[in-house]
């Protein structure tokens, strides 16, 4: 037997996954890492902790399973996307602790660019808006924060990397400093029309060119790695979300997959063409595949799972988030709940919106709760889809889903009826990973072509729309309602 692993560096753990031919898992192992908050706001991962976790899950996967080094055709590499490692060029020592996505210590340099200007010209080469979030301000702050790093970044001395060329150059033993389009792509630098480093975005960020690794495709030999055994190549890298749409196997435009997690991430593949948002929407490249680059829309929901969570821990009225199902089988009695916990994203933007819930009467009972707290879930993933569908002109013909809240059949159902498209859960649920590993497999022959990887892909359970139109449309009235009240509550009689 043959496989293929896949290395899946997330936001908490480590993970490595085998996959067989079929594509089917054959194993995992994983570690969790330790989170590091050194002020409020501030995120960091030590990047060498990162390195010896996604080492030692790799080895464990092959012993546990009785796999030899051997039999691996390949390594793919998916990862926590926008998180920043510098380290010494020669030595591999990373100089400062990883700055991590949800860092926010960049934001008041992300309001300078903002208040310079900066932002037509960031949003058009870069598809993306100026925020912390993004690679760029982070690897900055780094240059200037760092004691000499400056100097040594001007020196060649030093090496940048989201997480997926930090595993590389750790993988290869210092060899190999590369990246892919997809992370490239989220970095800020990256003028993802041209596949570049753009001079302009270096220049308003102040980065020097050699500190930056070489942009690859996602799917090619970047180099091999020797110490787990036998020489086994790198070949195929993606972001956790762009991979997460190529194990969904979303290869043509207008595809789509929505991720149910603690929050919600869309990505609609828009095929050759990169769709400029309005609606704050965000322009990425999906994956750069056999010489041709592949772009998406991408959009999230803050607070998707988490609902179900605090019904669990903040309003106690479920012991754990398999009970909603039973309880919320219901309708909602009138009942809409906004968890606008942190403010709403796509497509509203409203940094001050707060968590309302509306058109309770003395008939309401914690089972309508229930119920609006888990349709908040899909109207919120609807938001996003019309938006995307808006923008791109395409409607979907079908949403693929993963993420531990598809778990929930009756959530499912209802997004499927509100949407009035059929949802489809996958018979495999690591998504990611299985991205990762497909891109590797077709870099090396594992699999020949994405219509072989398409075929492998399988539902387990399709959700029909089984709802009235009129119906579903009332709904999403009422619900657009709920959220107008919930609008900009944080600022009024400045109670932010
Ligand atoms: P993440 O990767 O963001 O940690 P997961 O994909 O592991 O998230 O999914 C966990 C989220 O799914 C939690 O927010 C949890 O409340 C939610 N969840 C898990 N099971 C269910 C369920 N049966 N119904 C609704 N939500 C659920």
């Amino acid at each position: 037997m043959r496989y293929i692993l896949a290395l899946d560096q997330g936001t908490t753990s480590s993970r490595a996954i085998l996959f067989d031919k079929k594509g089917s898992p054959a194993g995992v192992a994983q570690q969790e890492f330790t989170q590091h908050f050194p002020q409020p706001g501030w995120v960091e991962h030590d990047a060498t902790e990162i390195w010896q976790t996604q080492l030692a899950v790799a080895r464990q996967v092959l012993e546990e399973q009785s796999v030899d080094a051997s039999q691996i055709d390949a390594i793919g590499i998916t990862n926590q996307r926008e998180t920043v490692v510098l380290w010494d060029r020669a030595t591999g020592e990373p100089v400062h602790n990883a700055l991590v996505w949800q860092d926010r210590r960049t934001a008041d340099f992300c309001d300078a660019l903002k208040a310079a200007g900066h932002a037509e010209t960031i949003q058009a080469k870069t598809g993306l808006v100026i925020d912390p979030y993004f690679s760029g301000t982070k690897l900055r702050w780094l240059l200037d924060n760092v004691p000499g790093a400056r100097d040594r970044a001007a020196r060649g001395e030093l090496c940048f990397g989201t997480i997926d060329a930090w595993l590389v150059y750790c993988l290869t033993g210092g060899d190999v400093h590369v990246t892919d389009a997809s992370n490239a792509s989220r970095t800020l630098l990256l003028n993802i029309h041209e596949g570049k480093w753009d001079p302009d975005l270096l220049d308003i960020l102040d980065i020097p060119e050699k500190v930056l690794p070489r942009v690859r495709s996602s799917s090619e030999i970047y180099g091999h790695t020797s110490l787990l055994g036998a020489d086994i190549p790198i070949a195929g890298m993606a972001g956790d979300q762009q991979a997460a749409l190529f194990g969904q196997a979303c290869h043509e435009s207008g595809m789509a997959k929505n991720t149910y997690g603690t929050g919600c991430f869309m990505l609609m593949n828009t095929g050759t063409e990169p769709i400029r948002s309005q609606k704050g929407l965000l322009t990425t490249i999906a994956w750069d595949l056999g010489g041709e680059t592949i772009y998406a829309l991408e959009g999230s929901v803050f607070i998707a799972g988490a609902v179900v969570q605090w019904l669990r821990d903040g309003l106690q009225i479920i012991d754990s988030a398999p009970e909603i199902e039973q309880l919320a089988a219901d309708d909602n009695g009138g009942v809409y709940f906004v968890p606008a916990f942190v403010g709403l994203g796509t497509p509203y933007w409203d940094p001050y919106a707060r968590g309302t819930m509306i058109g309770m009467t003395r008939g309401t009972t914690r089972a309508h709760v229930a119920r609006a707290a888990l349709e908040s879930i899909a109207f919120q993933s609807q938001d996003v889809i019309r938006a995307m569908a808006s923008e791109s002109g395409i409607e979907l013909s079908e949403l693929r889903v993963d993420g531990g809240a598809t778990a929930n059949g009756l959530l499912m159902q209802i997004q499927a009826d509100l949407l009035g498209t059929a949802v489809v859960r996958p018979t495999v649920q690591e998504t990611t990973a299985l991205g990762a590993a497909y891109l590797a497999g077709l870099a090396t022959g594992f699999w020949e072509s994405l219509e072989q990887i398409s075929r492998l892909w399988d539902r387990d359970k399709t959700f029909e729309p089984d709802m009235d139109r009129e119906k579903a449309q009332q709904l999403t009235r009422q619900w657009r309602r709920a959220v107008e009240r919930s609008g900009r509550w944080a600022t009024t009689e400045g109670d932010a």
